[in-house]
């Protein structure tokens, strides 16, 4: 075994925050990692929704899937894939035109990179990282400060709630927010890190959000007529995307279950009139109506659905990468 050389902490449970713990944990160095929500895997979570007749129906609202370039990390995925964490999701890809109601096949084109998944759900890489050796998880524990202890060499973490949550040689964050006014306008705290600790983060603004509303819709038939899992739409102002979840690969196939998300321009509309704040119920049903309207009128043959639900993913599709384009292939570099 490793001797232990260090203490820690990380902030954040999704992909970059629960990939850090772990490499820092194998490599020796004690971790915790922190995380305001429930459970790990932050945009790469998993939703579980029941039915009003009491079925289960489990969601990937965030990121559908991902695609890799980098080979350093694509030996990472492929470990991974060896562990049964992800796998390969091969169906059909495509393109519908909003204004033709013509369904584009880019299939070819598409196909071009492998997309994976996490498996039995996008958060499962993150849920196995969290809870690798050395990586001491806390969550619903939000960070609300870090401060810098001069005399000690050490940083303090203090919890949105004032509690004292330790001093650690190290921090890593994952999230932007921790530095950004963003953080203010949502919470109405301070930002936990003050920028003149490290002024050279404030280039952390420049960063696009992305905003954008995932519905989750369950159907009790497959839309055996529309001919692909993995749907991109143009010219269209209200969606952007719409993937098949129980297609994926160790996904249950006992009721047929779609996330469709939001163009950002749509979503950026919307908390223009709503604002930052927790969306309520009305406007989430507005919200759902709307994008629901959008994918029956693409004269797709698709039935009424038995469940919907609308969730406002507020940091948005923004990646860690050169292609965050909407409607483009989004990848993990
Ligand atoms: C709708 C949507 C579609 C997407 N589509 C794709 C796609 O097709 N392909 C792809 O590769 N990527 C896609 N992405 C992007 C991808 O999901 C993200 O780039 C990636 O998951 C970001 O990981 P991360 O660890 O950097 O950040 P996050 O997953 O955002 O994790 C940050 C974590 O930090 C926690 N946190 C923040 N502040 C605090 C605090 N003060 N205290 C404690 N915890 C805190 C949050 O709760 C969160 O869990 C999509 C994202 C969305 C939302």
């Amino acid at each position: 075994m490793q001797n232990t050389v260090a203490k820690v902490a990380v902030v954040g449970s999704g992909i970059s925050g629960s990939v850090c713990a772990a490499t820092l944990a194998r490599n020796g160095i004690s971790v915790i990692l922190f995380d305001s929500a429930r459970g790990p895997g932050g945009r790469m979570s998993q939703r579980r929704e029941i039915s009003e007749d009491g079925r289960e129906l489990l969601f990937d609202h965030g990121a559908p899937y991902f695609t890799v370039t980098n080979p350093d990390v694509l030996s990472v995925v492929t470990e991974w894939e060896s562990r049964g964490l992800v796998a390969e999701w091969k169906s059909n890809f495509g393109s519908f035109d909003c204004f033709t109601n013509k369904f584009v096949n880019t299939e070819h084109q598409e196909r071009e990179s492998k997309k994976y998944v996490g498996v039995p759900g996008m958060n499962s890489i993150c849920k196995a990282l969290c809870h690798e050796p050395g990586v001491d998880s806390k969550f619903n524990m939000g960070i609300g400060k870090f401060e810098w202890l001069e005399h000690e060499n050490l940083w303090s973490l203090i919890g949105l709630d004032g509690q004292h949550l330790g001093h650690f040689k190290g921090v890593v964050a994952s999230d932007k927010n921790i530095a950004s006014p963003r953080f203010t306008a949502i919470t109405g705290q301070p930002p936990p890190l003050d920028l003149s600790l490290a002024p050279e983060l404030v280039k952390l603004h420049d960063i696009p959000i992305d905003p954008c509303f995932a519905l989750m819709l369950g159907f009790n038939e497959p839309l055996s007529l529309v001919p692909a899992n993995g749907l991109s739409f143009t010219n269209s102002k209200v969606l952007s995307r719409a993937h098949c979840e129980s297609s994926k690969p160790g996904r249950s196939s006992t009721s047929e279950r779609w996330v469709l998300h939001s163009t950002t321009e749509y979503a950026k509309d919307v908390i223009a009139q709503s604002g930052l704040e927790k969306p309520s119920k009305e406007t989430l049903s507005k919200v759902g109506n709307e994008m629901l309207q959008e994918f029956l009128g693409t004269g797709l043959t698709i039935p009424q659905p038995f469940f919907m639900k609308a969730h406002r993913c507020l940091q948005g599709k923004c990646l860690p990468s050169n292609k965050h384009s909407q409607g483009r292939e989004m990848c993990l570099e």
